[in-house]
């Protein structure tokens, strides 16, 4: 009887492919700049991945050859320098090796005695400490501020209901629980409660001022009066950097509040957590260490490769309360394999994961955090030079306050109405993506189709900042001509 393997039968040659691979994409990254930055893909590479279930295997010389010819050059773009849509980190390359070794070493984090999970609380305490978070605070690595956000805002439901939401759900208590944000929080915000069976009508969505940040009367407003209403408001969350504008809210009062109702302060996080370590704009992060639990990404401003993030729960006993449930067969014991001290699945939703804490602990030691911040800084004076560059054209208007590094706007010019400009500007933004010159993504701001650039992005030059708005004028010129 023959029995089978998943191993290579020549592992020489899957040696060589390994060495072709690693060769190839290092030269795919050093090149990037000479690529365009985005390109359609073409009808007949979407329909070749509708193609036949493999029956029988291929040599991996033709899969490579595949994934070169339709996988390579049809990428988002985000690892190239003109890179500024929605908020997406650019990645390193030995945090590509970091994966590979992971995925070689094929960890299941989550619980048993092995390496992976030390890695990951050492990267937590290390998170801990770079962003100045209560030393004594439990933490998990999630896949991003999505997850994370799940994570911060069940602990905020079971540590405040009132009465064990575990054990009794939603369904026949009449919790009338409430969760507040501002019209500018993330979508994950809404869903996370959705999912928790809050329902999205008691997430309360409180105006923003001009700055985009939550209106603090109004918010005290509606807590006032959603208890005289008989509700039981629970969790005030705060936004440190919106994704619309980068807007942060004014987190210190934020967590007066909370304090003050004894409800639980969730801070969003994903990218403007980091400010924290930025040399200079550090203050935009004044009064993070006051929540009670923080959503953080690290494949955004901190170019880990995707994916993480990581939340942080002040109160350890809540986090594990919240998610600690120990069968038979997952029994920690004291000793062998099954002998770990901390076990990430009595924290998480999750059980199994993969082993992404190597390449955030690889890159860490590779540059030293202090890099991380000074890169932080440099795309937040990124920022600063386009607002000043778009306050210095006649044709181009600021459309939000620049606070970090986000920045808002469009082309305009005298005599053309609202319609006109949001279809000019549309315009403007499709063909510089479709003609791969630059991504930034959009927005809209009182009703303004809105160009927006933001700025998370190690390889971008100052440089590159004044070629793009150059050419968003020259499109403007072309597209008025042509459409208008
Ligand atoms: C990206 C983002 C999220 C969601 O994070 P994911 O990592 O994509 O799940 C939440 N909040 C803000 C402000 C974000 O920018």
């Amino acid at each position: 009887m023959s029995e089978e393997t998943l191993d290579p039968k020549n592992w020489e040659e899957m040696r060589r492919l390994g060495h072709q691979i690693i060769d190839d994409m290092v030269e795919h990254l050093k090149n990037i700049r000479e690529q365009p930055v985005w390109q359609p893909i073409p009808l007949e590479v979407k329909d070749s991945f509708r193609e036949l279930l493999p029956k029988e295997g291929q040599k991996i010389e033709t899969i490579y050859d595949e994934i070169k010819e339709k996988i390579v050059p049809y990428t988002l773009g985000n690892t190239h320098p003109y890179f500024w849509g929605w908020v997406v980190g650019t990645g390193t390359i030995f945090g590509a090796f970091g994966d590979l070794i992971a995925s070689a070493l094929n960890q299941p984090s989550g619980g048993l005695e092995h390496i992976a999970n030390y890695v990951e609380q050492q990267v937590i305490e290390w998170v801990k400490e770079m962003l100045g978070y209560e030393a004594q605070a439990s933490g998990l690595i999630t896949r991003g501020a999505s997850m994370a956000s799940i994570i911060g805002l069940t602990v905020a439901r079971n540590a405040k209901a009132g009465f064990n939401v575990r054990e009794k759900g939603l369904q026949f208590v009449d919790a009338k629980l409430t969760y507040y944000c501002s019209t500018e929080a993330h979508s994950c915000l809404q869903k996370a409660v959705e999912l928790l069976g809050i329902g999205s009508k008691n997430l309360r969505k409180i105006s923003v001022n001009e700055e985009f940040q939550i209106n603090l009367e109004e918010l005290q407003k509606t807590i006032t009066n959603d208890k005289k209403n008989g509700y039981k408001p629970i969790c005030v969350i705060g936004n440190l950097g919106t994704v619309n504008t980068g807007a942060v809210d004014d987190l210190n009062s934020l967590a007066d509040i909370a304090e003050r109702l004894n409800m639980w302060f969730h801070i969003d996080g994903a990218f403007g957590a980091l400010t924290k370590l930025a040399p200079e704009s550090h203050h935009l992060a004044d009064g993070l260490e006051r929540a009670d639990s923080i959503a953080i990404d690290f494949h955004k401003w901190f170019h880990i490769n995707y994916a993480a993030g990581c939340v942080l729960v002040k109160s350890q006993r809540d986090h594990y309360d919240s998610f600690a449930l120990v069968p038979e067969y997952l029994t920690h014991s004291t000793r062998g394999a099954g002998g770990a001290e901390i076990w990430f699945s009595d924290y998480s939703v999750e059980l199994s994961g993969e082993f992404k804490t190597l390449k955030i602990w690889m890159s860490l030691k590779e540059h030293g955090f202090e890099k991380f911040g000074r890169l932080i800084e440099q795309n937040i004076q990124h920022a600063k030079y386009l607002t000043e560059l778009i306050k210095n054209e006649e044709n181009l208007e600021l459309l939000a306050p620049t606070s970090m590094n986000i920045v808002c706007f469009r082309f305009r010019k005298e005599g053309m109405d609202q319609e006109r400009l949001n279809k000019l500007n549309e315009e403007i933004v499709l063909q510089l993506q479709e003609q791969g010159l630059a991504v930034p993504s959009h927005t809209t701001l009182n009703g303004n189709y809105t160009i927006r650039v933001a700025i998370t992005n190690h390889r971008t030059k100052r440089e590159d900042l004044k070629i793009f708005v150059n050419a968003v004028k020259r499109k403007a010129e072309e597209i008025e001509i042509t459409i208008l």
